[in-house]
């Protein structure tokens, strides 16, 4: 793939003859309107016309080979960082975006009074997998549609928006309805048919990046949801599977200066699937933010000892609030900011 790198300043209609040029040579093209100028990516499986005509057309600055595999979610192809705005919050600008909730839906009660507490502690996006990838076909799958209810009714009490995962292609329109970003679990990370179906919708995808893949790989799926129109992917970094076993996986942590240098794409990252134990989990959440994550997902749950999905790595309520406190200086002192805390009865702090 080549990008044409427009002048600052090229006119529409420069910019509309660049594209119907490399349409003609039987290419697609894949404008990016940046902030300082237009930068215009050149998609074909196969060289069909020579294109280097191209920059000797009005308005162009240059033509230049992108070398990476992946290309629309390339840093090259668009410097200005991707913020996606979901329910009033925009992941991948200053704030950092922390989503929380149960493994699983579990019931009404559990689902809004974990919603209140990590809404308080200040997340901004409550979690909960009403179609569960379990391991086990015997394990709990989680509570399909009634889930999505549930999550609908928790996010009526209070206002947090819902991100859940979607397992098939089928089942993206009935997620869409309900979900303000549409998850994509590890296990699904390479599900290229699933991939296509959300790159089709038009909802933040939440990509995961599988436990046996690399960033590479991760950036090529969220390739797919490009390519297939759909611009608005958040990354996952969740563990990737080690020799080690002291912990559930081990987290890449250089996953995020890494995605952050080569795409434009948020990354957030998931402490409680990365360690799969609670006691770890504040530690490794407060090393993600100092290393530049835009977000985090932790796994939160009223009693996790009775959960019904990942409660040995749930945090109590209390102990989400007081990692939220413990976390703001940290972001302030790497120049962002996380939400600030509700206190009982109060309004917002801060
Ligand atoms: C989850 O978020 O509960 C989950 C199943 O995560 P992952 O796909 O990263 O294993
Ligand atoms: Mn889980």
């Amino acid at each position: 793939m080549m990008i044409v790198i427009m002048k600052r300043g090229a006119s529409v209609s420069e910019i509309g003859c660049v594209i119907r040029e490399i349409e003609t040579g039987g290419f697609k093209a894949r404008p990016s309107h940046g902030a300082r100028q237009t930068v215009i990516g050149v998609l074909g499986a196969k060289q069909t016309a020579p294109l280097e005509h191209i920059s000797e057309l009005p308005g162009v600055e240059k033509i230049t080979p992108i070398s990476t595999s992946f290309k629309l979610v390339n840093r090259e192809f668009q410097p200005e960082a991707t913020v996606i705005r979901v329910n009033g919050t925009s992941v991948g600008g200053e704030e950092i975006v922390v989503m929380a909730g149960p493994c699983s839906v579990e019931s009404r009660e559990i689902q809004i009074a974990t919603a209140r507490a990590v809404r308080d502690a200040g997340a901004r996006v409550m979690r909960g997998g009403a179609f569960k990838p379990r391991t086990s076909p015997y394990s709990f799958q989680g509570l399909g549609q009634e889930g999505l209810e549930i999550l609908r009714e928790a996010k009526r009490e209070t206002g947090l928006a819902i991100v859940t995962e979607v397992m098939s292609p089928e089942l993206v329109p009935l997620v869409c309805e309900y979900a303000d970003i549409l998850q994509v679990g590890a296990r699904n990370m390479q599900n290229y048919t699933l991939l296509e179906a959300v790159g089709r919708a038009r909802k933040p995808v939440l990509l995961k990046r599988g436990m046996m893949s690399t960033v590479e790989e991760l950036l090529l799926s969220a390739e797919y949801v490009f390519s297939n129109g759909n611009h608005q992917v958040i990354l996952c970094e969740r563990g990737i599977r080690t020799f080690e076993r002291a912990t559930r996986n081990t987290l890449d942590i250089s996953a995020v200066p890494v995605i952050k240098q080569s795409s434009h794409l948020p990354v957030i990252v998931d402490p409680s699937h990365a360690t799969g134990i609670r006691d770890y989990i504040p530690a490794v959440a407060k090393a993600a933010v100092a290393a530049g994550a835009d977000g985090l997902i932790i796994e939160v749950h009223p009693a996790p000892e009775k959960a019904l999905c990942d409660g040995e790595q749930s945090l109590f309520l209390e102990g989400f609030t007081k990692l939220m406190d413990e976390l703001r200086p940290i972001a302030a002192a790497v120049g962002r900011r996380i939400a600030p805390a509700r206190h009982p009865g109060g309004a917002p702090s801060g």
